[in-house]
């Protein structure tokens, strides 16, 4: 593991994005690192604030370290998503972790910075950095339901002030998608430009796009052939995107929906096919194999497929 998920984040700015994958449990841990292994490409494993709860703190840390130490060559950093302060602190004090993101994006504009500012003080003082959130994401991440309404875009000017004067390392903007299955619900599209002027004010600062799921179509035409009834209309982040967005300064592409999607086509298809079988362990085969492709695949979308022995290198790790 590397213990500062910023310096990865620095190494690939401008040039290609780090995939930030959020796991639940063993089989998308194992997914995870064989993915990255598969196209050779350095990793971020994220738990989320509510992942955390529900497998019980340390759980699924203790797996993914576990987990690394089948995969020795991967160079990986671990990361909680959308902490509030004390499972912040929690994760600083575990040494578990290389990052942590403070999600007060729902706070005043002062209260934000405040906030991510305690956490970064906390955290730099244990050598982990930070990310935060500016701007507000449609969708549903976890317990926090945004309506599209509610829905807006970072502004460029308040961005630069935010890091500024709150220390953070890394800052998730809202730039048009939004967390769930309706990557453009909230505002309707990409906001491109919005992403450009952003990245002309914090020049060299990553940035994290959240709600970036490609979705693939043929993942929910399954899941329904199957006997679900997930959105037909579900609309992903289109893949041939994800290089561009890199070379506008997002360094970090957060990835669950597609997860999740795997899942499901792969419990139904599975279930549906065996009705007989109880053996939990064979559609977890099946997911982790599944997985790791998505993951691989991915990764060659965010440009970061291949450079894990330069960026080994470039920490000095051989
Ligand atoms: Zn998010």
């Amino acid at each position: 593991m590397i213990p500062n998920t910023a310096t990865l984040l620095q190494l690939a700015y401008g040039r290609f994005a780090v995939g930030a994958f959020s796991i639940n449990s063993i089989e998308q841990i194992l997914g995870a690192f064989r993915g990255a292994a598969m196209a050779a490409a350095p990793l971020i494993i994220q738990i989320s604030r509510r992942a955390r709860q529900y497998a019980g703190p340390g759980v699924l840390e203790a797996a993914v370290h576990a987990a690394a130490r089948l995969f020795p060559e991967i160079l990986f950093a671990l990361h909680l998503d959308h902490g509030d302060e004390q499972s912040c602190y929690d994760a600083i004090e575990s040494a578990f972790y290389s990052s942590v993101m403070i999600d007060a994006s729902q706070r005043s504009f002062e209260e934000n910075i405040a906030t991510t500012r305690r956490v970064v003080e906390r955290a730099h003082a244990r050598g982990l950095s930070v990310e935060a959130e500016l701007g507000r994401l449609s969708g549903k991440e976890d317990d926090i339901a945004v309506d599209q309404s509610m829905a807006f875009l970072t502004d460029a000017d308040q961005a630069a002030e935010f890091v500024e004067r709150s220390g953070c390392d890394a800052l998730a903007v809202a730039v048009g998608t939004g967390h769930g299955l309706h990557k453009f619900a909230g505002t309707g599209q990409l906001h491109l430009e919005r992403l450009i002027q952003i990245q002309q004010r914090l020049p060299g600062f990553p940035l994290v796009l959240h709600g970036a799921s490609s979705i693939p179509s043929e993942e929910i035409a399954r899941i329904n052939a199957a006997g679900g009834a997930v959105a037909p209309d579900a609309q992903g982040f289109p893949e041939t995107m994800y290089l561009l967005a890199a070379q506008r300064g997002v360094a970090k592409i957060n990835i669950d929906t597609d997860g999740r999607l795997i899942w499901a086509r792969v419990m139904r298809e599975h279930l549906r096919d065996h009705p007989a079988e109880i053996d939990l362990r064979e559609p977890g085969r099946v997911f982790v194999a599944e997985y790791a492709q998505r993951v691989a695949h991915l990764c060659q979308c965010f440009g970061c497929a291949g450079r894990l022995a330069e960026v080994r290198r470039q920490l000095g790790w051989g």
